[in-house]
C-alpha cells in the first residue's frame, strides 16, 4: 500500500495540476508557500536512493515539467525544488516526489 500510488490511481482524491503518462502532479494538502505542490513520478520509486539509470530519461522530463509548469504558475522570480530523502531527509511518503514551493521569498536553511 502506497498513498501516491493510491493518488496516481484516483482512490484518494488530491488537486491536480498536470498529468501525463510519466508523472501526477498535484498541490500539496499543507501547502507551505501560496504555490507549493508535488512532481510524482507514476512508477513506484521509493527515493531518491532507488534511482537506476534506467530512470535518466524521467528524472529530465520531471524538471522540464516543473520548469514548465512554474512559467505557468507565474514564478518567474523564482522557486524551490526539494526532494526530501529518507529518514534524515525528512521524507514522510515512501514513494519518490519533488515538491515544487513558490510564491514568495523563502528562506535558507530548512531546518
Ligand atoms: O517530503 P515528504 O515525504 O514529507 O512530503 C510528503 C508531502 O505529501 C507532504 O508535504 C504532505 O503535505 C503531502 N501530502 C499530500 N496529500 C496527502 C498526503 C500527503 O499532499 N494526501
Amino acid at each position: 500500500m502506497c498513498l501516491f500510488c493510491d493518488i496516481i490511481k484516483g482512490e484518494i482524491p488530491s488537486s491536480k495540476v498536470y498529468e501525463d503518462d510519466f508523472i501526477y502532479c498535484f498541490k500539496d494538502i499543507d501547502p507551505q508557500a501560496p504555490v507549493h505542490f508535488l512532481v510524482v513520478p507514476k512508477a513506484h520509486i521509493g527515493s531518491i536512493d532507488e534511482l537506476k539509470p534506467e530512470h535518466k530519461e524521467l528524472i529530465g522530463h520531471i524538471f522540464l515539467t516543473i520548469q514548465k509548469l512554474a512559467a505557468e504558475m507565474g514564478l518567474e522570480n523564482g522557486y524551490r525544488v526539494v526532494a526530501n530523502t529518507k529518514e534524515d531527509g525528512g521524507q514522510s511518503v515512501d514513494h519518490l516526489h519533488f515538491h515544487v514551493l513558490g510564491g514568495r521569498s523563502l528562506t535558507w536553511p530548512p531546518g
